[in-house]
């Protein structure tokens, strides 16, 4: 048995490496790299309450005595603001279409990519046209061009 590279893990390395690595992944990735293993979770988890912090996203408050119901909060907390298809911040609500209760959220440049478009219809969703910041889905010219439409 040689002692080659072979014999080097990821794993292997001091956690602080293993963080610093995490750290200079964009956020898409990070969220993956968070579902390889406990440790990658743990500490991605670290890096995401930051990016939670800095957007003022707190985690919802728990009884006395009570603690989160996940092991990560914060990844699930920065899921929940996160597209569902790219990971990126999501900007417009998915809503179901009978109750109209939002369920995820979608960034505006996924909403054109087809098979998200053909998952919405498969799961009875549609895309909220007026985001979660009040920005709207179509630009001012296209509901220019709409509203002329409907006029005409
Ligand atoms: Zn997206």
């Amino acid at each position: 048995m040689s002692a080659g590279y072979g014999d080097v893990f990821l794993m292997n390395l001091p956690d602080g490496v293993i963080s610093n690595v995490l750290s200079a992944l964009p956020v898409e990735q990070l969220l993956n790299a968070s579902m390889v293993c406990k440790a990658f979770a743990a500490m991605s988890d670290k890096l995401l309450e930051k990016l939670c912090k800095e957007r003022r996203w707190a985690l919802p408050r728990f009884p006395r005595g009570q603690s989160a119901t996940t092991a990560f909060p914060w990844r699930s907390l920065y899921r929940q603001h996160a597209c569902i298809a790219c990971g990126k911040i999501g900007e417009f609500p998915l809503r179901r279409l009978v109750s109209g209760h939002t369920v995820y959220l979608i960034c505006k440049r996924c909403t054109a990519i087809p098979w998200v478009q053909e998952r919405l219809v498969r799961e009875n969703l549609f895309v909220d046209l007026e985001g979660v910041s009040g920005k709207k889905l179509l630009s001012k010219g296209q509901r220019t061009k709409k509203r002329r439409l409907s006029a005409g």
